[in-house]
């Protein structure tokens, strides 16, 4: 195949997509002259372009919204992590099959950095991102309840992996923010609490925020006034690519490099 190999970020639309910036700076570090790209793609383009690209060649996607579920329906091999929460974020281009992951799961844990096995998590929202998070927690050995702005999606998730469905948010160990509630930064802290449910809820030892801006996200602040640990989406964010970059490459990713990419 001549030219170099290909890598890109699918979605619709794709333009503020930050993977490029993460993946140009890692694969210079490496000394990969591979090209990683942004792919437009429609729903309706989405599988069959999906199944073609590894004809063209492309090495493997990152997927992002809205094609999580179609990548799951090209991949015709999937990863425990895949299957189960029925999202793929990356496709790969193998010799035989296209291998569909769900590197959010392992991302999320990895940037925990640390073991959560016994301990009481409550997961904020039910999208995809709440899968992702539930059954990695689930898998870690976590003791985990959901919570919901739309009980009913809660229920349903919660019954989906076998974990509780919290009616009333409570305290917990780890609490993670897998809605969009603080992608504004400018949100007040007691309002962001108050929007997941968290008014009356003693602060975490840990918060994780799925989300992440410039700043400190508010409900970080909230948490902060506890003295708790707390994360944010950037680090996940760098920890799911990361987990792409070495399933294509089959070297280590270089994180400090996709951070600085991401955050200059
Ligand atoms: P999604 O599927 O659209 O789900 C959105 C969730 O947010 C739902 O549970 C929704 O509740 C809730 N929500 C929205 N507005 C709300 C409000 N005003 N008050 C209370 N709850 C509200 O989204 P997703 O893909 O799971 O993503 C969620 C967040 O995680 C986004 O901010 C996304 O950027 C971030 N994310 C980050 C990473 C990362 O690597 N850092 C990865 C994935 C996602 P209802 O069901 O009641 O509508």
């Amino acid at each position: 195949m001549a030219g170099p190999t290909l890598l890109a970020v699918a979605g619709w639309p794709v333009a503020h997509s930050c993977s490029p910036q993460m993946f140009a700076p890692a694969l210079a570090q490496v000394g990969l002259d591979w090209r990683y790209l942004r792919l437009p793609l429609p729903p309706e383009r989405f599988a069959e372009t999906a199944r073609a690209l590894g004809a063209s060649g492309y090495r493997g996607i990152n997927v992002t919204l809205p094609h999580k579920a179609a990548a799951h329906d090209v991949a015709q091999e999937l990863t425990p992590a895949a299957a189960a929460i029925g999202a793929v974020n990356t496709l790969t281009y193998g010799p035989e099959a296209i291998h569909g992951d769900n590197t959010d799961a392992g991302g999320f844990i990895d940037a925990l950095a640390a073991d959560p096995a016994g301990w009481r998590c409550l997961v904020l929202g039910a999208g995809g991102s709440a899968r992702a998070v539930v059954w990695a927690l689930r898998e870690a050995g976590a003791e985990v309840a959901v919570w919901n702005r739309t009980a009913e999606r809660a229920a349903a998730l919660a019954a989906d992996f076998g974990v509780a469905h919290a009616t009333e948010p409570d305290a917990a160990d780890l609490v993670v923010n897998c809605t969009s509630v603080g992608l504004d930064q400018t949100t007040d802290p007691d309002a962001a609490a108050a929007a997941v449910g968290l008014a009356a809820v003693e602060p975490p030892q840990v918060l994780f925020d799925l989300t992440y801006g410039a700043g400190e996200t508010p409900l970080a602040r909230w948490a902060a006034r506890g003295g708790g640990r707390a994360i944010d989406g950037a680090e996940m964010l760098v920890r799911q690519g990361a987990r792409s970059f070495e399933g294509w490459t089959g070297r280590p990713a270089p994180l400090d490099a996709m951070r600085a990419g991401l955050r200059p």
